[in-house]
């Protein structure tokens, strides 16, 4: 079996995928020439903590790096010895295995002591939180008063686990999971390379089914590889890959949404009749069921936590979110979960078919359809209803909207949020998923990571709902330009307040600190940051 793991590992940083903002933030001081010391990565396993202090160490000794240059040349004799394994001044010690003091003593404080053959001696210490208390204490020591020509990077998937005395001397980098998105372009990348050719949804499967690990994701792709195929499709890989349902968890997810016991229990039945395994099934269902909690809790938080079932299924799940407010979400959620505890009876879809029509006879006081039918009525209807602000806005001169930058457009994002939540709670869900830029004569640029989201708001009817609605907020006529941004990250860029009330998204960039957006969404609408 091919180890695409070891084949495909990054040698610079370009390489790593994700992680981007610790990528810059390392690039810029190796450029800079200031590079700390001591180093902590935590986060999630098979995120790329390794992958990254590898190309570190490779970076500080690179011969043939120039000053104000990142990047390791991945050529001269020590990038070649470190990316064999051969060099004596990087050390890769695995503290899982070597918890005690002495080994500490021995491999780390001695030879940090020595001199480096070469520019600098790295030691990547590998889930450094397995280290004995002693052990600790006498790393911290060194950590303390670092011997020059040393670099030390801690790695650890429980940083809870390290002592905060160590914490408060490294320089901390958190990593995320990496998208799905994400490893299914470093997955094709390694499939084309290896001249085979794999259809996009199973490589969409392999990056869901490895949820944000590359290195499952490798692994996966390996075994589809060994098949030795040339072409390979969903069926060539059924024996590796479970099959999964996902479009029929999605329909009945629409019956019950609907309130269709009948179609439900057909559905149901069909695939029983398929040999369909119903706890696979119901794991499906719980699946979709937690990105629609988690996104509606917080928009970017199910994409942060990996829960990315590609474009296609993307498009649905945004869709039935808009007809599942989160209460009749949760109470979905808890009987399924109720009914993936219990045996199997005699007749195996009879507690699947069950809890379907209790769910769909008890109409919670939750349901859109039992309180508002907005979202049933057919589009035209929306956008004759959308169109009495838009009477008004003839009446008025057409001026329009002053310039604000980012950050002021950011600020008024939650009141906009507000109130197209009570017009079009679709285009809500859209909106959630984009990020406002400044407005500038009268033209404002939103960034959408998918596509999908994108091509919503530019159907002209709901552009038309946007633009009434900016107007009313901003004062002006408004027009709106939509922009795809495949590296938008969502989760991080995006902080958000929750209330009982309501659910309002402030997207916020980087550069600006979280309290004004936060603080005002509070202060107007008595939000709590959950
Ligand atoms: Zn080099």
């Amino acid at each position: 079996m091919p180890t695409l793991y070891r084949d495909y590992r990054p040698q610079k940083f370009a390489d790593i995928l994700g992680q981007n903002h610790l990528k810059i933030t390392l690039q810029n001081e190796l450029a800079d020439a200031k590079l700390g010391q001591a180093y902590l990565f935590c986060g999630p396993r098979a995120v790329g903590k390794t992958s990254m202090a590898r190309v570190l160490a490779q970076a500080v000794n690179c011969e043939r790096r120039k000053s104000g240059e990142s990047e390791p040349c991945g050529e001269c004799a020590a990038c070649l010895s470190i990316r064999r394994g051969q060099s004596l001044d990087v050390m890769e010690i695995d503290a899982a295995s070597n918890t005690g003091v002495d080994n500490v003593r021995e491999n780390i404080i001695a030879s940090a002591r020595l001199a480096p053959s070469g520019k600098m001696r790295v030691f990547i210490i590998d889930e450094v939180h397995m280290l004995s208390l002693s052990a600790f204490n006498a790393l911290l020591k060194i950590i303390e008063e670092p011997p020059k020509q040393v670099l030390f990077i801690l790695c650890t998937t429980e940083v809870h686990k390290v002592p905060a005395t160590i914490i408060s001397r490294c320089q901390r980098f958190d990593f995320k999971r990496i998208s799905p998105a994400e490893i299914v372009k470093k997955l094709s990348f390694i499939a084309s390379q290896e001249k085979i050719e794999i259809s996009r949804e199973v490589l969409e499967d392999i990056a869901r089914q490895s949820g944000g690990y590359l290195r499952d994701a490798e692994s996966l792709l390996g075994q589809v590889l060994a098949l030795g195929e040339k072409k390979i499709g969903v069926e060539e890989v059924e024996l590796i890959l479970p099959r999964h349902h996902n479009q029929e968890a999605l329909d009945l997810l629409d019956f019950l949404a609907k309130k269709n016991p009948g179609g439900a229990v057909s559905l149901i039945n069909q695939l029983a009749d398929n040999g369909v395994n119903f706890k696979n099934f119901l794991e499906e269902i719980l699946l979709i069921l937690r990105k629609i909690m988690l996104q509606s809790v917080q928009p970017g938080l199910a994409e942060k936590l990996g829960l990315d079932f590609g474009e296609s299924l993307e498009l649905r799940i945004s869709h039935l979110s808009a007809e599942l407010p989160l209460a009749a979400c949760l109470r979905i959620l808890r009987r399924f979960l109720e009914l993936s505890q219990e045996k199997s009876a005699s007749i195996p879809q009879l507690p699947f078919e069950m809890a379907v029509v209790e769910l769909c006879l008890k109409a919670g006081s939750d349901d859109k359809s039992s309180v508002n039918n907005a979202s049933n009525r057919p589009t035209a209807s929306l956008v004759k209803e959308a169109s009495t602000p838009k009477e008004r806005a003839v009446d008025a001169p057409p001026i329009i909207a002053a310039d604000l930058n980012e950050a002021e457009v950011a600020a008024r994002w939650p009141e906009i949020l507000i109130k197209i939540k009570k017009h079009n709670h679709s285009l809500f869900f859209v909106l959630q998923n984009c990020i406002p830029l400044a407005l500038k004569s009268g033209l404002i640029s939103l960034r959408f990571k998918y596509k999908f989201h994108r091509d919503r708001l530019l159907d002209p009817s709901i552009k038309a709902i946007m633009e009434e609605t900016l107007a009313e907020v901003f004062q002006g006529r408004v027009t709106i330009e939509a922009l795809l941004d495949e590296n938008l990250e969502l989760g991080t860029d995006m902080p958000v307040a929750a209330g009982p009330t309501d659910v309002a998204a402030a997207p916020i960039t980087e550069t600006k600190k979280p309290g004004g957006v936060l603080g005002g969404l509070m202060e107007n609408f008595g939000a709590e940051v959950l």
